[in-house]
């Protein structure tokens, strides 16, 4: 199909990026633990840039969540995504699930990240993505920090029902919330309505567990039936079945490793049917403005 079948040049979609490498997803922290990171082979610079390429070729700008962790260790690959014109967001320093840390824990935690991508990147950061999603019911605290910390959107609270994640009622689509602290812009990866749940449509374990036609109909449905942009979200490690394989219980074995031979040419046909673009150009950030003319220059 292509993207004007699809009536997808009347709506611009987010393509998000979390910048992390394949040991340091949450389902596998009692496994492998934050001391052994620097010691794994890293496999997230290849990956991203097959990422990178691969946005070139459709000729997309996306939004790159990035660890802290990994700016620090490949401060390059984050110049490199700038300089693509791509926009930098921040997934945090360490990859902590937001309910073990103490509010005082995540401060320092997204202010170092932040602090860090920007001195690296040269541009203004103003997204951020929690790891697994972990804004939660119980941590909705973190948003009034992140509006102290200078952070104008948030991308983490997944309006599911999940083990790890998710506020099942909460609003499906791009919000202002007020904290404390201000305002503060939610942008939700997104979800179908269907039978009173909310089902992922756009991204993660569930695009490459679920049959390709499941994405293809939900992100026409938001498209074309609801004139609602789609927020896509990919891992560099799920394109990567290379990946050393870790030994996990039959669950995590499932979410991480199903179809990862495929994303790549999911990835491929979903940019090929959609159109899609930063957050911050979805949110008609000022940033953007600036990222093109320096990629341009
Ligand atoms: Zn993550």
């Amino acid at each position: 199909m292509t993207k004007e079948a699809a009536g997808a040049s009347r709506v611009l979609n987010a393509m998000s990026v979390d910048v992390e490498d394949y040991f340091q997803v949450s389902a596998f922290d009692r496994i492998v633990s934050r001391a052994s990171w620097h010691t794994l082979e890293s496999r997230v610079v290849a990956n991203t840039h097959r990422l990178l390429d691969l946005f070139d070729r459709h000729d997309v700008r996306a939004t790159f969540f990035v660890l802290g962790w990994v700016a620090e260790r490949f401060p390059v690959l984050v110049r490199d995504i700038a300089g693509g014109g791509h926009e930098i967001a921040s997934h945090g320093y360490h990859h902590q699930l937001l309910y073990t840390l103490t509010p005082l824990q995540f401060r320092e935690d997204v202010r170092s990240a932040k602090d860090l991508l920007e001195s690296v990147s040269g541009r203004a950061v103003l997204g951020y993505r929690a790891p697994s999603y972990s804004v939660v019911k119980s941590t909705l605290w973190a948003l009034d920090i992140l509006v102290e910390e200078g952070y104008g959107y948030d991308a983490s609270i997944f309006p599911i029902h999940h083990d790890r994640y998710g506020i099942p009622d909460a609003p499906r689509h791009v919000h202002r919330r007020e904290t404390s602290a201000g305002a503060i812009v939610e942008v939700p990866p997104s979800t179908m309505r269907l039978g009173g749940v909310n089902l992922p449509i756009a991204g993660g374990g569930y695009f490459r567990l679920l049959p390709y036609a499941w994405t293809r109909w939900g992100i026409e449905q938001a498209n074309q039936v609801h004139h609602q942009p789609v927020v896509f979200y990919i891992h560099p490690w799920e394109i990567d079945p290379d990946q050393p394989r870790f030994d996990v219980g039959t669950v995590t074995r499932l979410r991480h490793y199903t179809g990862l031979a495929s994303t790549m040419s999911r990835l491929d046909r979903v940019m090929t049917e959609f159109n899609f673009d930063s957050i911050a150009t979805l949110l008609k950030l000022p940033g953007r403005e600036k990222a093109t003319d320096g990629a341009a220059a």
